[in-house]
């Protein structure tokens, strides 16, 4: 039977891209609704690293499994960088992301291009049983865009415009959002971290 690793997010849309990213680990990875978890973590760290590393022990020290967690947001220059790490919170966490995304439009609709810099960013935090915990971080810049377009990705994609691709982070196939995204590049890092744990574990195992 292959090792668990549970990813404590429950928001479907995120675990959908996690999967596809973490695919080639030698891991399976559960969902916290896969691993019978329901819990509501208070996120009341200041910085993204702070509330994936909370996550992440939290779910740990209740299942004694290694634990992935991450945690990410959109700042947007013009806004002082908020949302930033609230947000899923921004206006209200049960409030539609069409209402989130035509406030910032709204909030930006006289600037320029160059004072529409934006970027997601993403730190993902791996709790161990043994109590250690490593984070990485990562981002993905670009712009806020004029108008609400494409129906891919989630939360803010629709008005993240991508300067590479000419086109929001909704517009882009999953594979490519994965290769290029904030989330997508701290996984991967969070990936060679994990394995070169295991590569360490397995040579202290054979002396
Ligand atoms: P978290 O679950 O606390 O990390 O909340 C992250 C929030 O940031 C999400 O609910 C979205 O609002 C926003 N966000 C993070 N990554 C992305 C992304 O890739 N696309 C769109 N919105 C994102």
């Amino acid at each position: 039977m292959r090792d668990r690793i549970i990813f404590a997010t429950t928001n479907e849309g995120k675990m959908k891209e996690i999967r596809m990213i973490l695919k080639d680990l030698d891991y399976d990875i559960l969902s916290m609704k896969e691993a019978g978890i329901q819990i509501d973590i208070i996120e009341d760290g200041n910085t993204f690293e702070e509330n994936a590393a909370i996550k992440a022990k939290t779910i740990m020290e209740m299942t004694g499994e290694i634990v992935l967690a991450d945690d990410s947001g959109l700042e947007v220059d013009a806004m002082d960088k908020a949302p930033g790490i609230y947000s899923a919170r921004f206006l209200g966490k049960d409030t539609s992301y069409e209402v989130k995304n035509n406030y910032i439009l709204n909030r930006l609709k006289d600037l320029p291009q160059e004072e529409r810099s934006a970027r997601f960013v993403c730190a993902v935090a791996c709790a161990y049983p043994d109590g250690e915990i490593v984070t990485t971080r990562a981002a993905i810049e670009g712009f806020i865009g004029h108008e609400i377009i494409g129906g891919n990705g989630f939360g803010y994609d629709p008005i993240f415009w991508v300067p590479e691709y000419g086109c929001t982070s909704a517009q882009l196939p999953t594979d490519i959002k994965n290769k290029i995204s904030h989330r997508g590049k701290a996984l991967e890092a969070m990936k060679e971290i994990i394995r070169s744990r295991e590569r360490h574990n397995d040579f202290s195992n054979t002396l």
